[in-house]
């Protein structure tokens, strides 16, 4: 099974990342995981911070269901704002239009270490937008109305409490 989602609002999601300075078995290990949590929950981008872990790797899903693994990422250059349907692996069931940029430019290390620049515009711009942002230690409730967030977060208090239930 993989391993749990961390769900919104808590401290590793709301804390800037690490960077990774050790590219050996440990990420390599991290990145599998990541594989298989956003796998299982038919997600299309994950941070590591969702799986607890405070370091500066995330997983970009192309359309054709693979995904980009980003380590120590950098947007480089923004475009032409937007605003686009986006949803949270950690604020499960809560879309809400959010403010984004239609192009992005990122600069980030594979598992090896090498450097990389990717052109990203629409979908894949999104998530590259929202994962990188994760890292940042910052959740897409976070561009929302202060209304909007607090009612999710009402929300995402009570689906905690049931999750903790069903596991005590
Ligand atoms: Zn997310």
């Amino acid at each position: 099974m993989a391993r749990d989602i961390v769900i919104w609002p808590h401290k590793v999601l709301t804390s800037a990342t690490q960077p990774v300075t050790d590219f050996g078995p440990a990420l390599e290990k991290l990145l599998s995981e990541m594989h298989e949590a956003v796998i299982e929950a038919k997600g299309i981008g994950i941070a590591a911070n969702q799986l607890g872990e405070p370091l500066r790797v995330a997983l970009v899903g192309r359309e054709d269901g693979t995904f980009f693994e980003i380590v120590n990422p950098q947007v480089l250059e923004r475009s032409e704002d937007i605003t686009l349907e986006e949803a949270c692996l950690s604020v499960p069931e809560a879309w809400e239009k959010t403010p984004r940029f239609k192009k992005v430019k990122v600069r980030y290390q594979d598992k090896t270490g090498q450097w990389h620049e990717v052109e990203a515009e629409g979908r894949l711009a999104h998530v590259f937008q929202h994962e990188i942002d994760h890292l940042d230690g910052h959740v897409f409730v976070e561009l929302l109305s202060s209304l909007k967030r607090s009612l999710i977060q009402e929300r995402m208090k009570k689906l905690q409490k049931a999750l903790k239930r069903k596991k005590d």
